[in-house]
């Protein structure tokens, strides 16, 4: 089956009691036994929702996973994976990494897990800080904000010479055009609540993995830690599902005329855009997705007055948090997702104060670059 097919139907045959062709949402905390000793079926609603087991069922299959997991948000997914850890264990982590990943390392140091953040662009600098008690390899590609794009297969293989786990962000570019799995990670790490979702009306989070021997660690982390995604959101993930494949096209679509758009513009220093030929990494892009995504980075000529100026100057390009959503975001991330960096960990990242980044949403290009010219206009 194909990828849209697999959306619309995987895990979403007809209710076998009303013949009801959408998964209904089975808003019940309990399921009744037929006996005390009965095997298998639904017991417990945190356990498993019939509901939450036809998403992932479904997303399982579009990331070409054998186990899903779901998640009350894409943050719930990411401390279940680091919840495996023990203390004295190690995570080498990508530096270009999404904010609250950090957060969560930070957090995880107060019972003893180290990390060190290191540029994945050079697989040596991986290398050299991988140690005897390293655990895991956090990997993220296209990145936030800067949309770099690291080399998963290559990073997944020096991962396993040295016996880790490799762990994959797929937020930014959806199993539609990256399947991490199949390039060698062990896990794959969703937040449900960008593009998965898409329309910027649920939290949620999601691990996909093909390991028989993570399962039940994993299993744990979810039923036990209890951190689950609810019935009617996993309901409103699987709506979203349905349509990622033609979100994605059109996301892309938008993306790269607004880049294009961005790039001639004289008040513009620099556009990051995968799909760019001059982007550092669009050879690589090319190779390992099927398309480029509807993130981009914009480095404005001048400095923090000037990208302030254009953040707070867009009308449709809404001032928000978050990302991947039928409405087109704007975000500044020095002081929104990179707030929790001393200036010199953001400048090292290249989150300088004329940096811009924006979620490309679904609304008429013509609009969109009507608004960004009149915002910028007042820059
Ligand atoms: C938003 C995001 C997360 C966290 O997901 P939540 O659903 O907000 O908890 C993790 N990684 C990336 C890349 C994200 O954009």
């Amino acid at each position: 089956m194909h990828f849209e097919t697999i959306a619309i139907r995987v895990g979403q045959e007809p209710d076998p009691a009303t013949g009801s062709v959408i998964v209904p949402i089975y808003a019940t905390s309990t399921f009744r036994r037929q006996s005390i000793e009965q095997e298998g079926g639904y017991e417990y609603s945190r356990v498993a929702n019939p509901t939450r087991a036809a998403a992932e069922q479904c997303l399982a299959a579009l990331e070409g996973g054998k186990y899903c997991l779901l998640f009350a948000s894409g943050m719930a997914a990411e401390s279940a994976v680091i919840g495996l850890l023990k203390p004295g264990e190690h995570v080498v982590c990508i530096r270009d990494v999404y904010g609250g990943t950090m957060s969560l390392l930070r957090l995880a140091e107060g019972r003893g897990i180290r990390y060190t953040y290191v540029d994945a662009t050079r697989l040596e600098e991986v290398a050299g800080a991988i140690r005897p008690e390293t655990r895991l390899l956090w990997l993220e590609s296209p990145t936030n904000p800067l949309t770099y794009v690291v080399d998963l297969q290559a990073l997944a293989e020096l991962g396993h010479a040295h016996g880790l786990l490799v762990v994959v962000d797929n937020t930014f570019a959806t199993p539609y055009l990256q399947n991490p799995l199949a390039l060698g990670a062990d896990i794959v790490v969703h937040s449900a609540t960008k593009y998965l979702g898409g329309h910027s009306d649920l939290i949620g989070g999601a691990l996909v993995y093909n390991r028989d021997d993570l399962h039940d660690p994993l299993w744990d982390q979810q039923a036990v830690g209890g951190g689950i995604l609810s019935p009617f959101e996993s309901w409103l993930l699987l709506r979203g599902l349905k349509t990622l494949a033609v979100r994605m096209r059109a996301h892309e679509a938008n993306a790269m005329a607004v880049a294009r758009y961005l790039q001639e513009h004289p008040k513009v220093e620099q556009v990051l855009y995968p799909g760019l030929p001059d982007h550092p990494h669009h050879a690589l892009a090319r190779r390992q997705m099927r398309g480029f995504g509807g993130m981009l980075a914009v480095y404005l000529k001048g400095g923090r007055e000037q990208a302030v100026r254009f953040c707070e100057s867009t009308r449709l390009f809404l001032l928000a948090s978050s990302l991947g959503g039928v409405e087109s975001l704007i975000g500044y991330p020095p002081v929104m997702s990179h707030a929790s960096l001393t200036p010199e960990e953001r400048a090292e990242r290249g989150i300088t104060e004329n940096l811009v980044r924006l979620s490309v949403g679904l609304e008429h290009i013509d609009d969109l670059l009507a608004d960004l010219e009149q915002a910028l206009a007042k820059v």
